[in-house]
């Protein structure tokens, strides 16, 4: 096989498990948006559920209607909507919809009104991410016209953390503060929130003041650390899932003084042995790491040598006997001596999410 990403979906469940011990009391959320951050939503979804997750998470509403065809039909979740979008359907699939102002209740009363059902409507305030939700000074009139309308159920009120992978953020605690002001609001207002949420996964594993009815888990349910600056995924009890790895696809002796890859951006310093490695940046190998990616190859740690291509890149194996076919792993656990996603994220001066979601669908997904 030219590459395949390995779904280690036992270390999902194990994830899920270690972040519901973390966040005792309060109810999972898995996030699968992007397709599980590259791993597979409808695959992942099931191992979260299974591992004792409740609820369900995605972006956009069309995320949220293909986990409904694929049948789960358990509590879900989708907050990214722009106007015009499928509401009617999400509404009469269940399915909880999030608003963050008044242009969006509104198309939700109207979808309600023709569907002749009640949408379930989660809040959203915008608690000083300054991104969506609803700004503070509008939250009133927000709450008031949502607890108004027959076709409305409010059954969550939510936000979203700007820095919980910076330990000691001064904004953490004002973004929590705003947060129980907010909810207090409503709920003085009249609203009976079946969940209040602001936890994505570094206040999952690190602020345990944060974590409500509800954590919203993606990357940590991944196997992947937040942020280098809390930890290792280890620290936190947490097993990566994806593994990346190619075939050896040439083996070949070359002179000293031979340029690689596009623009020469390595010269061979001595002659010499060049591995190809067939994946590249259509595939999801970031163009930001040639020179600097780490692959495991021979027992050993190589370098991207030049630059990486559209499907392709090199890797100077020295005197090393590689043979075509050899596994070439990019990233996985680590623990057979292999780079990490946060290794490959480090390379390409990018954070490991950007690393595993971008993975592209070239690449199989097998899962073991
Ligand atoms: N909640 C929302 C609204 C998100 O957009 C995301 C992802 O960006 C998450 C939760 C999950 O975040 P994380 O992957 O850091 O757990």
């Amino acid at each position: 096989m030219r590459a395949r990403a390995e779904i280690d979906l036992a270390a999902l469940r194990a994830n899920v498990r270690a972040l519901r011990a973390r966040a005792a009391g309060a109810q999972l959320m898995a996030v699968v948006k992007s397709d599980a951050y590259g791993h597979g939503a409808v695959r992942c979804a099931r191992a979260a559920l299974d591992a004792g997750a409740t609820w369900l998470g995605t972006a956009t509403p069309e995320e949220a209607l293909a986990l409904r065809a694929a049948g789960f039909d358990g509590p879900l979740m989708c907050w990214l909507w722009t106007p015009g979008g499928p509401w009617r359907e999400a509404i009469e699939a269940g399915i909880d919809v999030s608003v963050s102002g008044m242009w969006a209740l509104r198309e939700v009363v109207e979808a309600a009104r023709s569907a002749g059902q009640v949408a379930r409507v989660q809040l959203k305030a915008d608690t000083g991410l300054g991104r969506n939700g609803c700004q503070p000074a509008d939250w009133p009139e927000l709450v008031r016209h949502a607890l108004e309308a027959d076709e409305v159920r409010v059954t969550g009120l939510w936000s979203h953390f700007a820095c919980a992978d910076e330990p000691g953020h001064p904004s953490i605690d004002v973004q929590l503060g705003v947060f129980r002001d907010l909810v207090d609001y409503a709920e003085k207002a009249g609203a009976e929130p079946e969940v209040r949420h602001i936890a994505n996964s570094p206040a999952t594993l690190t602020l345990p003041g944060t974590h409500f009815d509800l954590v919203r888990t993606g990357i940590a349910m991944y196997g992947v650390s937040p942020s280098p600056e809390l930890g290792t995924p280890a620290d936190f009890g947490l097993r990566p899932v994806m593994t990346l790895a190619a075939s050896v696809a040439l083996v070949k002796r070359v002179p000293e003084g031979h340029g690689v890859s596009y623009g020469h951006h390595y010269v061979t310093a001595r002659e010499t042995t060049l591995g190809l490695i067939p994946v590249g940046y259509a595939d999801g190998i970031p163009r930001h790491a040639s020179g600097t990616g780490p692959v495991l190859v021979g027992g050993k740690w190589r370098r991207v040598a030049g630059r990486v291509a559209m499907d392709q890149f090199v890797v100077d194996l020295g005197g090393d006997t590689v043979e075509p076919g050899d596994e070439a792993v990019l990233f996985g656990p680590g623990d057979r001596g292999e780079p990490t996603a946060e290794d490959w994220a480090q390379a390409a001066g990018t954070i490991a999410y950007e690393i595993v979601t971008r993975i592209g669908s070239r690449v199989p997904r097998v899962y073991v």
